[in-house]
């Protein structure tokens, strides 16, 4: 950890490990494989996709921090949407105001946001999930989440014939797509090694959360999108992820957050565990007090995270977007 860290121990940056993960990437490397070589796990039969680019069908946009556009067909799945992107001072070297109000912007959203068919929570803070309740009834999606993200987001007014409550081992059948769904862990941070805005809201409905501290991580979860039994996704929100859930797994393109300086080797663990798939698309990598139409600002995880990849899965190809920019594999 920095200097900066001890200070201010949960401020996003120490949050991130964005210093240390120069460290991570320095051992990550040594034991990659070829991105061909023979799979490992329950899911050996996996193959990889091997299409032309441009072929799969599936497109990725990248709507700045962890929100996520997935598209093909008819179908639109979106990640974390939050799009609002209000100043709460996360990155300074002050750190994040907890009595930042939750505020969501139309303005900010409808642009870019008319249609989903699901909405994937991966985690309950307030810049995954805050603009979850609008983009819910605005497309009448079905929202994917725990029970504690569901608790709050109906808190939020979101009602609750729209959620699909998971907890992680879900293997769910859509029309020519399937969702997996798994446990995962968040990033942690400070000399103690914390996770920001901790806890669970089960049971009953808590108050209508009215800050950013009032939404609560309420657990982790990973997704794996698999388009027509061929084309597979997993998401990743936060720096950390849990080996045994994802070991077999071989998706084609891994969406992976920077940070993770306090997870020892996460880069080198998570290629090895994902057995090296062919993209990596960075997230949660750009300064969220700055708008989405604007060119994403680095708070300083995008290099250690390319540096790491690179190390760790020579083979896999790093894909940089900028916000509102698409990628077709
Ligand atoms: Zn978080």
């Amino acid at each position: 950890m920095t200097s900066n860290d001890r200070r201010l121990p949960l401020t996003r940056r120490g949050l991130l490990g964005a210093s240390t993960a120069v460290a991570t990437a320095a051992i990550a490397g040594g034991a990659a494989r070829p991105a061909n070589a023979a799979p490992t796990g329950s899911r050996a039969a996996a193959r990889r996709w091997t299409g032309a680019a441009g072929s799969s069908g599936v497109r990725l946009r990248w709507l700045g921090n962890n929100a996520w556009e997935i598209t093909f067909g008819t179908t639109t799945i979106l990640i974390d949407p939050w799009l609002t992107r209000f100043k709460t001072g996360t990155y300074t070297p002050e750190g994040i105001r907890d009595d930042t109000p939750l505020t969501v912007d139309p303005a900010k959203i409808d642009p870019h946001v008319s249609r989903a068919n699901l909405i994937l929570v991966c985690h309950g803070h307030y810049d995954h999930m805050s603009d979850v309740p609008y983009i819910a009834a605005r497309t009448g999606a079905t929202v994917l989440g725990t029970e504690s993200h569901h608790n709050m987001l109906r808190a939020l007014g979101t009602p609750p014939s729209q959620f699909c409550t998971v907890r992680g081992g879900e293997y769910l059948q859509y029309d020519g797509y399937t969702v997996e769904v798994f446990q995962s862990l968040h990033s942690m941070t400070g000399p103690s090694k914390q996770v920001p805005y901790p806890g669970t809201r089960p049971g009953t409905l808590p108050p209508r959360p009215q800050t950013v501290a009032d939404l609560v991580e309420g657990e982790t979860l990973a997704y794996q999108i698999t388009v027509g039994e061929r084309f597979r996704i997993l998401v990743l929100s936060t720096a950390n992820f849990v080996e045994r859930e994802l070991a077999g797994l071989r998706p084609d393109v891994a969406i992976v957050a920077a940070g993770g300086g306090t997870v020892h080797d996460y880069v080198g663990r998570l290629m090895r565990t994902l057995d090296y798939p062919t993209w990596v698309l960075p997230s949660h990598w750009d300064d969220f007090d700055y708008p989405l139409d604007q060119p994403a600002i680095d708070w300083g995880g995008l290099q250690p995270l390319r540096d790491a990849v690179k190390t760790a899965s020579p083979n896999t190809k790093f894909v940089k977007l900028d916000h509102l920019q698409t990628f077709t594999p």
